[in-house]
């Protein structure tokens, strides 16, 4: 039990009077009044004042010792952000540090009774690393800020990577398939049949326009007909072909 002597309200308690600060316990948390001792304290809670403000206690206790605490906590975290971000540290050398705040809000207005009991409900809390060593209760901050920061940019990362992996995918199904058109020779044929009807205007114009030109293509205009035709086995392409070559034959009667 000696290790815990040191966290004890009397011996924070000496340790604040050597270090010329007024006694914690005769300082009232709902006044915010310090008093110089016993005597005063007994004095200043006989005070109306006070009174009027232990009535506001009294209304609702649980609340006010709830704003206190939180309040508390607050405080002595945003020490420990400001102070010992990234140290491991006495509990007792943190709090002496914020008592040195004349009007800090003092623990025993607090739901914690002990240092040692608010030292514990931080490490419950998952606030600070809490370790009780031979020389007390050891602290360090754990900065949820940066925390939460470095697991967002994670999830960013992890998102954009699935995203990268998603177009990669996309791309190789799209190649994939590029690829196996180019290995369809019936496609290919579909693709010369494409330029064949694009020509085929072209040639029904020099069938109507003149003779002339329609005399020089037969075989060719014949040859591809029939290729598209018997490739595709298109029915139109057929007909077609021996509408063309009903004309042609009639070209020819002449
Ligand atoms: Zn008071």
């Amino acid at each position: 039990m000696g290790k815990n002597e040191f966290l004890t309200p009397k011996a924070i308690a000496n340790r604040i009077k050597a270090k010329g600060l007024q006694k914690l316990r005769w300082y009232c948390q709902m006044c915010q009044k310090q008093c110089r001792d016993e005597n005063g304290f007994k004095c200043h809670c006989m005070s109306e004042s006070h009174q009027r403000q232990m009535q506001i206690f009294g209304e609702n206790p649980d609340r006010v010792v709830d704003g206190f605490s939180e309040e508390f906590e607050n405080s002595f975290l945003d020490l420990m952000r400001r102070s010992h971000r990234f140290s491991c540290v006495a509990a007792t050398v943190v709090y002496n540090e914020y008592i040195n705040d004349r009007h800090h809000v003092h623990m025993n207005s607090t739901k914690w009774a002990t240092l040692t009991e608010f030292v514990k409900y931080l490490g419950r809390t998952g606030q600070c690393k809490v370790e009780d060593t031979p020389k007390g209760w050891f602290i360090t901050y754990i900065d949820r800020d940066s925390e939460t920061l470095f697991k967002d940019r994670l999830k960013a990362k992890r998102l954009k990577a699935d995203l990268v992996d998603e177009e990669r995918q996309e791309r190789a199904i799209q190649a994939q398939i590029e690829r196996a058109q180019c290995s369809l020779p019936s496609t290919e044929a579909g693709g010369s049949d494409d330029q064949n009807q694009e020509e085929d205007p072209k040639l029904d114009h020099n069938l109507n326009g003149g003779k002339v030109a329609f005399l020089l293509q037969p075989t060719l205009a014949e040859a591809k007909a029939v290729k598209g035709g018997v490739k595709l086995g298109l029915e139109e392409e057929i007909e077609g072909s021996t509408s063309k070559r009903e004309r042609r034959s009639q070209g020819k009667g002449y």
